[in-house]
């Protein structure tokens, strides 16, 4: 075995009893659709990152989030979507190939677990990304949106795709490919065509994106629903490369990740983090909301 097992530290106990290499601190309530997380009460540091688009080749951001992955304080990361530029599905991983990009990325990953909580949400370039890969990696899958409880209060995260609601064609094309039937045809083909098929798809994305298309921003009156649902006052999501903080009135707020490219110019490396105040508690609650921007040197 490349990997190593899991050692894990006596304070995270409590949450891994269902399965030592996957962190577990997930339940489902009846009062809630979706799924929610519990932050343990050793956690002061949550980080949250997305759009990283990694792909081989695009160096400079793979070292960045390399760098960020082994240096954070947080106790916890959560991806929330588009970590890889494409997925077509879990065996582009060979173990045996040490240099290739997706097993330096499962060595980054399962490294960086094994000291910290890794949670990973599918992005509509990722959305093929297997519980088997997750768990090479160290890290849980969550569903979108998912509900986070930390710091006395109810955080919303999603991607942010499936708010996108003016443009009709991608949620048609979108409630196509979440489907279990077609991502059993789709994963049954040959990793070649896989590989093809999405290599035209994003040169189709590229066209567009030239053409100077105007993008749908998530739509805030269904994000403001969606936190009614969840009782939550934030909704944390990506997806849109918009980063901000939206006041959506009601005390809601709507908070935008930056997506990543060390290489552009500025650098855009940007990590949201949530830190407990000093002397509060998960009841008492009263946290900060930060914007970091890793190191490059
Ligand atoms: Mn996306």
């Amino acid at each position: 075995m490349m990997f190593r097992r899991k050692t894990w530290s006596s304070k995270r106990l409590w949450h891994c009893e269902m399965n030592a290499s996957v962190p577990q601190v997930t339940a489902r309530t009846a009062a809630l659709p979706w799924q929610l997380l519990q932050a343990p009460p050793s956690w002061r540091n949550i980080d949250f990152i997305s759009d990283l688009h990694l792909q081989d080749g695009a160096v400079a951001t793979f070292c960045a989030w390399q760098d960020f992955m082994q240096t954070t304080q947080a106790d916890a990361v959560f991806i929330l979507g588009d970590l890889f530029e494409v997925w077509v599905g879990d065996d582009i991983f060979k173990p045996e190939q040490a240099q290739a990009f997706e097993t330096r990325c499962a060595q980054v990953l399962k490294s960086a677990s094994q000291r910290l909580d890794i949670f990973f949400m599918h992005g509509n370039r990722d959305f093929l990304l297997g519980a088997e890969f997750a768990k090479i990696c160290g890290m849980a899958l969550i569903g979108d949106p998912a509900v986070l409880e930390f710091a006395g209060q109810s955080w919303l995260l999603s991607h942010g795709d499936a708010l996108c609601l003016m443009d009709t064609d991608y949620m048609a094309f979108r409630a196509q490919v979440r489907g279990v039937k077609w991502q059993q045809e789709f994963l049954a083909r040959p990793l070649a065509q896989r590989l093809e098929i999405a290599r035209e798809l994003r040169a189709q994305s590229e066209t567009r994106k030239r053409s100077g298309v105007v993008y749908s921003d998530v739509d805030n009156t269904e994000a403001c629903n969606w936190l009614h649902t969840a009782k939550a006052s934030h909704l944390i999501h990506g997806h849109t490369h918009k980063p901000a903080d939206h006041e959506l009135g009601d005390n809601l707020r709507r908070v935008v990740l930056s997506d990543w490219d060390a290489a552009g110019k500025p650098p855009r490396v940007e990590v949201l983090r949530l830190t407990l105040k000093a002397a509060a508690s998960h009841q008492t609650g009263s946290c900060s909301i930060r914007r970091i921007t890793t190191d490059l040197a």
